[in-house]
């Protein structure tokens, strides 16, 4: 039984999130770290913070991240906060660590993009190439997607599906969100270079123990995708196969790239590229956790016009227009967050498992 009724463990805001975080790490005996992000924007302290939970030089761990993307971290961090509520026997030689909140920047500021406006999740590139991928059919959208004035009504409902007619809502959603890197100011741009989140998510990866683990099972969460409160699993791992880790956890999970076939889209310089990149002896499972809230209509008018008002607009937090994106990546119905927090836990304390057990 959690403490709390699951649904406050969502926090407001994330200075308030991250206060609950430390504390309850802290209370609950885990070793802290930070990783600094632009230190002061507002004068508010803006960190990655992370707790390290068991073996100090583990064989196996558990990586449980959140809030790469901004407002999608409000659900990491209370499904973060009810695991360590709920802290699960770890055998002597595990590790369980909790990556609180990935892009500070976004989730203070109820963005889904660093200051760059860039997607920390199409960032991970390793070889110079990935920068400049191009995706031309997207500069064909780019007036219709990021228009250079404030939010007002202009018919965009109408134009899209105008273009769903013409291309199939699975080609435009893959080239919309696939990721591009030639409009700085539009949706789903990938940067030019390692962000500084990247960049300091690598670093501490590449110098921290986890590179000695045999074992490293990855969970990161998001939401916005897939139907209301309902939990859709990608794995990608190259010693463990989507139906074993299924029928394990008696869940539905689907390999990443059948996923992108068939729910969603294929996206590159996604964080599991970082993890291959640094973890390609070891055996590496990464789970990207999404939880769903509203159509992808609803989704893209929504990440439209918060960003319309970002670079056009009066930018103000308590505007309509960002408590209307806020709730599009995190619901304000006590149902959803109850539901969210609910298969997470379960979903931490099945991962422990599956790392503890050996095949
Ligand atoms: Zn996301």
């Amino acid at each position: 039984m959690l403490l709390l009724a699951p649904e406050k463990l969502f926090s407001g805001t994330y200075q308030t999130a991250r206060k609950r975080f430390l504390n309850s790490a802290k209370n609950a005996g885990a070793h802290m770290s930070r990783l600094a992000m632009h230190a002061t924007h507002h004068d508010e302290t803006l960190s990655t913070d992370i707790a390290w939970f068991g073996s100090p030089n583990p064989k196996r761990a558990l990586v449980v991240s959140s809030g790469i993307h901004g407002v999608e971290g409000f659900a990491g961090s209370a499904v973060q906060l009810a695991a360590i509520e709920h802290l699960p026997e770890l055998p002597g030689d595990t590790a369980l660590i909790m990556l609180h909140i990935l892009n500070p920047f976004g989730m203070s500021q109820l963005r889904r993009t660093n200051p760059a406006n860039v997607d920390l999740n199409r960032n991970f590139h390793f070889d110079p190439k990935g920068f400049k991928q191009d995706n031309p059919h997207y500069a064909a959208l780019n007036s219709l997607l990021n228009p250079a004035y404030p939010p007002r009504f202009d018919w965009f409902s109408l134009k899209l599906f105008r273009q769903k007619l013409r291309m199939g809502s699975k080609a435009l959603s893959q080239v919309i969100a696939g990721g591009q890197h030639d409009f700085q100011r539009g949706l789903f741009f990938g940067g030019h270079q390692l962000e500084p989140e990247a960049q300091a998510y690598y670093n501490w990866l590449n110098t921290s123990t986890l590179k000695q683990a045999e074992k490293v099972f990855v969970l990161d969460i998001h939401t916005g995708l897939g139907a209301f409160g309902e939990q859709s699993l990608f794995l990608y791992s190259d010693k463990m196969s989507a139906d074993t880790l299924s029928r394990r956890f008696k869940l539905a999970i689907m390999a990443e790239k059948n996923g992108a076939r068939c729910l969603t889209y294929d996206h590159q310089g996604g964080s599991s590229a970082l993890y291959r990149h640094l973890f390609s002896r070891q055996s590496l499972a990464f789970l990207t956790i999404e939880y769903g809230t509203y159509d992808p209509t609803h989704m893209l008018k929504a990440l439209r016009t918060e960003n319309q008002l970002y670079h056009y607009g009066r930018n103000r937090l308590n505007s309509r227009v960002k408590k209307h994106f806020k709730d599009a990546f995190c619901p304000y119905p006590d149902i959803w967050r109850k539901r969210v927090v609910i298969q997470g836990i379960d979903l931490v304390s099945k991962a422990v498992n599956a790392l503890t057990v050996d095949e």
